[in-house]
């Protein structure tokens, strides 16, 4: 199976899916994320701070076995100001390259507004129109984000993926690649938190550890 990751910023792939994306490789699955923008806001695309986030970005890729389609330049924290069907156009391209079977992306009702465009631009770019192969399309969590949102919009996973804690473990060693985005505890972008999210998320589904996912639209095979 292909999947693509569509993570407005470097970082949000390993906080949404790090625990499934170490299972999809260890099972042999392709994984391949899309970023959207530098992550580091007015300090500029070739700043030393936006080469550090893509140099841990793939650092991450290399600890989780992922491949990354690509490093968008759009500015950080201002996609609202981005035409969706240049946002769409972006994950089309990437699209016919990947022909993924599944997309995972941010939920809709995140705080941060690039979270919500990239959300929307995935709906765009994978409408189920007749021959359309992507079969699964869900929202992942990011601390920090997703839990900051508002009431109305309330995260509650619908679908949860089983992890080892092998895979928790290399969740965990490539969060620790993102050193300058890893907060102190009790942050909830801290490592003890992203460690309490995979056991809660288990306990949810009454295993030792799972991420928790909402399901957008999917064609089930059962
Ligand atoms: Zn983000």
């Amino acid at each position: 199976m292909n999947l693509l990751i569509l993570a407005a910023h470097a970082d949000d792939e390993v906080l949404g899916c790090g625990g499934a994306i170490a299972r999809w490789v260890r099972e042999g699955h392709r994984v391949h994320v899309l970023f959207f923008t530098d992550g580091v806001g007015s300090r500029g695309r070739n700043s030393a701070a936006a080469k550090a986030r893509r140099q841990a970005a793939r650092a991450a890729a290399k600890i989780l076995g992922f491949s990354i389609a690509g490093f968008g330049t759009f500015p950080d924290n201002q996609l609202d100001r981005v035409p969706l069907l240049r946002l769409a156009q972006t994950v089309e391209r990437v699209k016919r390259k990947v022909r993924p079977d599944a997309v995972y992306t941010h939920f809709w009702g995140d705080l941060n507004i690039d979270h919500r465009r990239v959300f929307e631009a995935a709906l765009t770019a994978f409408r189920p129109q007749p021959g359309e192969t992507c079969r699964t399309l869900r929202a992942f969590e990011v601390a920090s984000a997703t839990e900051w949102g508002g009431p109305a919009t309330a995260y509650r996973p619908n679908a949860y993926i089983e992890l080892t804690e092998g895979d928790v473990e290399h969740a965990v060693r490539a969060y620790r690649a993102y050193v300058h985005e890893v907060r102190a505890d009790p942050h909830s972008r801290s490592v003890e938190a992203f460690l309490a999210r995979r056991v809660v998320r288990g306990r949810e589904c009454g295993v030792a550890w799972a991420e928790g996912f909402m399901v957008c639209r999917e064609l089930a095979p059962l």
